[in-house]
């Protein structure tokens, strides 16, 4: 009996988590990351880049509909919508399944990650990548956001952690240049990290995003292969109150958007803004305010 090959999340140092691998269907240095698909008996198919782990068949849509029916249904209008990252394609699924939005730029900038995904992970992007409303930008979406005509309703940051080329991603600089590029009534939503084991990620965020929008907060989702406790999501909006709309409102919108989900629903996404003491105190506020 061959020993199964065990993939290492290199992520943390000192604590992480291991995978089985039961085949390899592409590896490829590319020309931005190290890039993995392979199956695993509990998760299904795991694509990783560098090292750590970015999405696994199983539980992905924990994430993809928190980072999209939040602002989505936060909004309740949005008509053009920026993904930047989001390569596996499973943030442009969720979006798409919006009949009122228009318009959706995805800006990317691993062109192999597209192309392995759609191959591999087709479960991920189911067909979305052939929407008529996707421009799909390969490039890198700091350059994008500092440098687009475009206005947008709804900015999603679906990009790698703060390491290699998603570093730009955080930066003070990316957060200005979002809140530039959002229509009033506009909604920046960004991956930002399990505070647990990244609290340095939640505070530098939320010194960068204080002071630039009205309204600024994070929302959390337990995903399970983003380890180390809850994720949490950054949230910017151009207009007060869109994060603290009445629950049946929400539960409106949701219904009447018609939307089948597995993990979100109105009541996870008003809960989701409520942050435990030691992030709150980590982001200088006393409450969820
Ligand atoms: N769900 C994952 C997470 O929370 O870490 C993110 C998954 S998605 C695959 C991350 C994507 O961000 C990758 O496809 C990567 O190529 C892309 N990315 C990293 N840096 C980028 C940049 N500067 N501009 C655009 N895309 C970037």
């Amino acid at each position: 009996m061959t020993q199964k090959e065990i993939w290492y999340e290199t992520l943390h140092t000192g604590f992480g988590q291991y995978f089985s691998v039961e085949k390899v269907l592409y590896r490829e240095k590319t020309d931005h990351q190290d890039l993995v698909i392979f199956e695993n008996p509990v998760l299904g198919r795991v694509m990783a880049l560098d090292g750590v782990v970015q999405t696994t068949e199983r539980d992905e849509f924990i994430y993809h509909e928190m980072l999209t029916h939040v602002p989505l249904l936060a909004h309740s209008a949005a008509k053009k919508v920026l993904i930047i990252g989001g390569g596996d394609g499973g943030m442009l699924r969720e979006v798409s399944r919006h009949p009122g939005v228009e318009q959706i730029t995805m800006v990317e900038i691993d062109g192999t990650v597209v192309d392995m995904c759609k191959a591999f992970l087709p479960n991920h992007s189911q067909g979305a990548f052939d929407d008529p409303r996707l421009n799909l930008v390969i490039d890198d979406g700091m350059r994008f956001v500092a440098t687009t005509e475009e206005r947008f309703d709804v900015i999603i940051s679906d990009s790698t952690d703060p390491i290699g080329p998603g570093e730009v991603l955080f930066s003070e600089n990316f957060y200005q240049a979002c809140r530039r590029c959002l229509n009033e009534g506009g909604i920046l939503v960004t991956q930002n990290g399990t505070p647990f084991m990244q609290l340095e990620e939640v505070r530098t965020t939320a010194a960068r995003t204080d002071g630039l929008f009205a309204d600024w907060h994070f929302y959390q989702a337990a995903v399970p292969t983003y380890i180390g406790g809850a994720m949490t999501f950054a949230w910017g909006s151009t207009r007060e109150g869109l994060r603290r709309l009445p629950l049946e409102t929400l539960r409106q919108r949701f219904r009447d958007s018609g939307i089948a989900t597995r993990y979100y629903n109105a009541d996870i996404h008003l809960g989701a803004f409520a942050l435990p003491q030691y992030v709150l105190q980590a982001i200088g506020k006393q409450d969820n305010d």
